[in-house]
């Protein structure tokens, strides 16, 4: 891409109005815009962000047998009203509005209820059994504080998935499956080293449920942390009883700030005795499916990044998320020569695969080594007058801010790494 044809702009300083770091870069760089507190759209730079997060989710839910779907976002009140999370004291966050005659109808704040029910039609017997559905949806929730920027939105996707299963056996095989794959996927975004399963409190289902936890002072949960064991567990559960059978030494654990990144919770048959959601079991009794969900937040996911990775300069993206592979800055633009021999490398790095955003806009040097620092790609090559002159030239690591010297016959095989 062209960044004299993109739309967005960087801007000088960070906004005012912001109080989260990842909310500031972003803005500043231009990947996303605020249309109010809590609410952001995605910029075509925020996009390509959120689709690579999309994506490395996806192919991991299909490796433990998803399957995509999407559900509205309207959502009905008599079902609702059926697990009792219609009303505004159960749950405190809904938005909810009306058709014209006066009914009321509800946006989604997650989704076990539609998806339930719609279950009834084609789950009958245990050999329509166990099934794991999900989706990439947004989610509205009227949180009372959103001063976290991406990380809080009112209104944001979520990667939700359900599993149904006749037994807890087959749930829990599911479960750790899921287990293993979120750790795959926080490993893939960027953030494996700083991403612990924690325990939680489980509900009347199951003793436990599972967050997963990045460590951050951007965070709002105090999570207790055993290094060596790499996991931890919240606050809820943080008692004698609970640690002595994981096995954790009180003395050991670390007190951090941390953000839940993402949770899987046993459901039970909680939501399927409410809708009754049964299937016939091989003996022909009629049983209640066992559920489970299983959530991640993908701009929740893309702020953390931002909050983990960045330095003082700007963002740096991890590879395998970052907007584009390769940033190429053109200096002296106005020179035929220069903007050439640009251009022709532009063109065969993406031939070879790569993603490239090449800056020729008509920008002195100094911007345009700051906006490439504050965008964050993870690689750059200066291509001047002097570099064509000496064929020799600058390849700089973002995240190192390491400067390889590379010969012009070079230059390819370095950035094809
Ligand atoms: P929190 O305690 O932070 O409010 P939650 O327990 O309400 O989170 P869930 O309802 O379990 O979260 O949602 C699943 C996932 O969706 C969370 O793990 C998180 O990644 C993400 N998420 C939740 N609320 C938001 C929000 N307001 N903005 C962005 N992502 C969110
Ligand atoms: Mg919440």
């Amino acid at each position: 891409m062209r960044q004299s044809q993109l739309f967005t702009k960087t801007r000088k300083e960070a906004p005012k109005d912001e109080e989260a770091k990842n909310a500031k870069l972003l803005i500043q760089a231009g990947y996303i815009h605020k249309e109010m507190a809590g609410v952001y759209d995605m910029l075509p730079l925020g996009l390509r962000v959120l689709k690579k997060i999309e994506n490395i989710i996806r192919e991991e839910m299909d490796n433990i047998g998803g399957q995509e779907i999407e559900l509205s976002s309207l959502q009905d009140k008599n079902l609702w009203e059926k697990t009792d999370r219609w009303n505004d004291q159960n749950v405190d966050i809904w938005f909810k509005t009306k058709l014209k005659n006066d009914t009321e109808l509800g946006l989604g704040f997650t989704h076990e209820e539609p998806l339930t029910h719609l279950l009834k039609d084609h789950i009958n017997s245990y050999k329509d059994l166990p099934k794991y559905i999900y989706q990439f949806q947004t989610k509205f929730r009227n949180e009372t504080r959103a001063k976290s920027g991406i990380m809080r939105g009112r209104e944001f996707l979520m990667k939700d998935l359900y599993s149904f299963s006749k037994t807890d056996e087959e749930h829990s095989d599911f479960y750790k499956k899921a287990r293993d794959a979120y750790l795959k996927i926080f490993q893939r975004v960027g953030l494996g080293d700083v991403t612990f399963m924690t325990f939680a409190s489980g509900g009347s289902f199951s003793q436990f449920s599972h967050e997963f936890q990045t460590i951050t002072d951007a965070g709002e949960d105090t999570i207790y942390l055993s290094r060596e064991k790499k996991i931890a567990v919240n606050k809820e559960v943080y008692n004698d009883d609970v640690l002595n059978q994981l096995g954790l030494d009180k003395s050991s654990l670390e007190e951090v700030t941390a953000v839940e990144v993402g949770n899987i919770f046993n459901l039970g048959t909680k939501f399927s005795d409410a809708l009754e959601l049964k299937f016939k079991n091989e003996s022909g009794d009629l049983q209640s499916v066992i559920m489970g969900s299983y959530g991640i937040g993908l701009g929740r996911l893309m702020g953390t990044v931002v909050e983990v990775m960045s330095d003082e300069k700007g963002i740096v993206w991890p590879k395998n998320i970052a907007p584009f592979d390769i940033h190429i800055l053109v200096l002296n633009q106005d020179d035929e020569d220069v903007s050439k021999y640009a251009f022709d490398l532009y063109e065969k790095l993406q031939k070879e695969g790569k993603e490239v955003l090449i800056d020729d806009r008509d920008k002195g040097a100094g911007e345009k080594f700051a906006d490439s620092d504050l965008i964050g790609i993870p690689t750059r090559i200066v291509i001047s007058r002097k570099a064509v002159d000496s064929s020799l030239f600058e390849i700089v690591d973002r995240q190192s801010q390491k400067v390889t010297q590379v010969n012009e016959s070079d230059i390819l095989a370095e950035l094809m790494r």
